[in-house]
């Protein structure tokens, strides 16, 4: 039997921030793996603003959370013992788990970290972030040479690899992020053509001066007043990609529709929400593509590595106040 200690699911927060007891850090028991299980030792964990929503129960396409269940999440893991089951002891793997430094695993839902990469990659660029920015973009938004796509939350885990991807395409990058210093990194450093940062006053006038000819993407991760003054710039056959809506993940309700949707009509143009795992058997095809991209010096990637499972919710914490720096992971 081996013993862990596990964050367990303490409180809903729900129309607020996630408080310090919403997670209460227990020590467990784990039974030895069964026929085909695995016990895993957590190495990183990977932190994504949906996990409030799962806090919360507002998600309706992963199980509903209870008390007392142990938080759920991805993660980095190295394969300890192994009862006959998917991974040889010594793998290192990654996909959903849950907040344990210890696991027992059916391997199910598992991929070994891809050879050529830091391992903490499959969190994040070949990761959920990564497949995100890459299914949003192209399936949804299907960008031509020469396009405009806004970008909002840009400097974030999915924003900044969305920018790039559009360079890829051929297109004009536009993002907005909070704060001189992102935006600097955005333009600097992450490929953007433009950076606007919400925080320093309104924004609609700057995307109508940067787009004169309009918006023809626009990948929105944060909802609210900023996907509204999006929308008041859209060209004609627009695309936008409804992807998170992260400025509502504080308050109690969905967000109420934005003014501008009329626009929607005007410019006959799309908008249409996505679930990113709804293309999971294409994952490690764009894998591929994106390990070419990154090996060619094409498409970067930025980490934001915090220390400790004792931090683990104050990391998750990070997200909701801009904080981190790429994708934002946990060092165990
Ligand atoms: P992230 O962008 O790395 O981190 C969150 C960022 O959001 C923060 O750094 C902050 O940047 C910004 N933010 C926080 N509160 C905000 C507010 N009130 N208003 C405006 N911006 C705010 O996170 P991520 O993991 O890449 O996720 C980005 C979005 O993608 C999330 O909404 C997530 O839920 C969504 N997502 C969707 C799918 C899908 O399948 N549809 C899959 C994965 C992720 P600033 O400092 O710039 O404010």
């Amino acid at each position: 039997m081996t013993q862990t200690r596990q964050w367990q699911l303490n409180g809903h927060p729900r129309g607020r921030p996630i408080a310090d007891d919403d997670l209460k850090l227990v020590t467990t028991d784990l039974p030895a793996p069964g026929p085909g299980q695995m016990l895993l030792k957590t190495l990183y964990m990977g932190f994504d603003p949906a996990q409030k929503g799962w806090m919360e129960n507002v998600a309706d396409y992963v199980a509903p959370m209870a008390i007392g269940d142990v938080m759920r999440g991805s993660s980095i893991m190295e394969v300890v013992q192994s009862n006959a089951g998917r991974f040889p002891v010594g793998s290192v793997v990654a996909g959903t788990s849950v907040w344990s430094e210890y696991v027992v695993h059916n391997g199910e839902g598992l991929n070994i970290c891809e050879p050529g990469l830091p391992p903490t990659a499959m969190l994040s660029i070949l990761g959920t972030t990564g497949m995100t920015a890459w299914c949003g973009l192209f399936k949804i938004g299907q960008p031509v040479a020469g396009d405009v796509v806004l970008v909002s939350g840009a400097a974030g885990a999915t924003g900044s690899v969305v920018g790039q991807l559009a360079k890829i395409a051929g297109c004009t990058a536009i993002g907005i992020a909070g704060g001189a210093e992102k935006c600097a990194w955005l333009t600097q450093e992450a490929g953007y053509d433009h950076a606007i940062d919400y925080k320093a006053g309104p924004i609609r006038d700057q995307i109508k001066a940067l787009a004169p000819n309009g918006v023809n993407v626009i990948f929105d991760n944060v909802g609210g007043s900023i996907l509204n003054d999006m929308l008041s710039q859209i060209a004609t056959h627009a695309r936008v990609v409804i992807c998170g809506g992260i400025s509502r993940y504080e308050t109690g309700t969905l967000p109420a529709g934005p003014e501008n949707y009329f626009n929607l009509v005007f410019r006959r143009a799309r908008m249409e929400g996505f679930i990113v795992i709804d293309w999971m058997n294409e994952f490690p095809g764009i894998r591929k593509r994106m390990v070419s991209l990154i090996n060619d010096g094409r498409l970067k990637y930025r980490e934001d590595v915090q220390n400790g499972f004792e931090n683990a919710p104050a990391t998750l914490q990070r997200l909701f106040v801009g904080a981190n720096r790429g994708k934002q992971l946990l060092k165990l």
